[in-house]
């Protein structure tokens, strides 16, 4: 990475249920967790034609057809779920369509253009959350790691759950090289209260705010690649802001990237496409042809986090 092109980095949180069995509004989302495979395919089909490689942070559990309890593990203290390993959506007798996807890889290994798998946790654990201790983590990624490598994979990159970064030592130990930092705006810190970010987010959407573009940074020897901007869904309000504008904001973090050298870092769940997957996929599918002239003219290359180890 000698060159000063511009970065375009894509990760995908790819959990289904996982994402929000703790929190107990996994019912808000099942339709579209149920249109998450059909997602997938077309997101693969446009990252082909656009010849875009992603980074698909996957909760691993995903891949583990499960009929067990899962008392090997001890329970991380939260304050807002009693017992994590006895509310697991596998052992809550969620519908298997919900939280298991044995699919998946097989999918992802079929694009033209090479996909990144990399981590999402094994169970979407928030790491860096009170009541998560050392040892948890240390499950919650040795779980992870290892099933990746049963599917003859190694992962280099991690998505923490909720941006929420914790026990980045671990990671390391785990043979991770990168993960993705929180969006890099000032409302998004950790210190900055949780209330005010929400607001916050919708105004710089609404106004078609330049998102930040950013440069690795290292801890340690592991990378830190903060987000840019989150591709935002047809639903949780933001359908009431224009589709436009996050089309409008990506083209302009894209033109800061390639002006700058710098990276331009877009995220979001494949299944916040889920709502209105037409709609959506086109509203992407507009920002991928952007990415696509810009790498024509030689102006911006798409990178997976994974890639920037080496
Ligand atoms: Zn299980
Ligand atoms: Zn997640």
């Amino acid at each position: 990475m000698t060159d000063n092109k511009g970065i375009f980095t894509l990760s995908l949180d790819t959990e289904l249920a996982w994402g929000m069995f703790d929190k107990d509004n996994v019912g808000d989302y099942e339709n579209a967790y149920r249109n998450t495979p059909d997602v997938v395919d077309h997101l693969c089909n446009m990252f082909d034609e656009y010849d875009i490689s992603a980074t698909w942070a996957i909760v691993s559990h995903l891949l583990m057809d499960c009929d067990k309890a899962h008392t090997d593990r001890t329970s991380p203290n939260f304050e807002w779920i009693d017992d994590w390993f006895a509310e697991l959506p596998c052992v809550n007798g969620f519908d298997d369509v919900l939280w298991f996807a044995p699919w998946l890889i097989d999918r992802l290994q079929a694009c033209e253009t090479a996909q990144e798998i990399g981590l999402h946790g094994s169970t979407h654990m928030q790491l860096g959350a009170d009541g998560c201790s050392r040892q948890h983590a240390e499950e919650e990624i040795d779980v992870a790691v290892k099933t990746l490598r049963e599917h003859g994979l190694e992962p280099k990159s991690f998505v923490f759950p909720r941006n929420d970064v914790g026990h980045v030592d671990v990671l390391r130990e785990h043979g991770i090289k990168v993960y993705r930092g929180r969006d890099a705006y000032w409302y998004e810190r950790a210190s900055v209260p949780n209330i005010i970010k929400p607001p916050c987010r919708f105004v710089d959407e609404a106004v078609r705010g330049t998102p930040p573009v950013t440069e690795p940074i290292e801890h340690n020897g592991i990378l830190e690649i903060p987000g840019s901007q989150t591709f935002r869904p047809s639903h949780d309000g933001w359908q009431y802001t224009p589709g436009e504008c996050s089309v409008e904001r990506a083209k302009k973090g894209l033109e800061r990237a390639a002006r700058t050298g710098k990276t331009f870092h877009l995220w979001f769940h494949p299944f916040n496409l889920g709502h209105s997957p037409e709609k959506d996929c086109h509203r992407l599918e507009r920002i991928l042809m952007i990415v696509d002239e810009l790498v024509r003219e030689d102006l911006i290359k798409c990178v997976p986090m994974g890639e920037y180890s080496e």
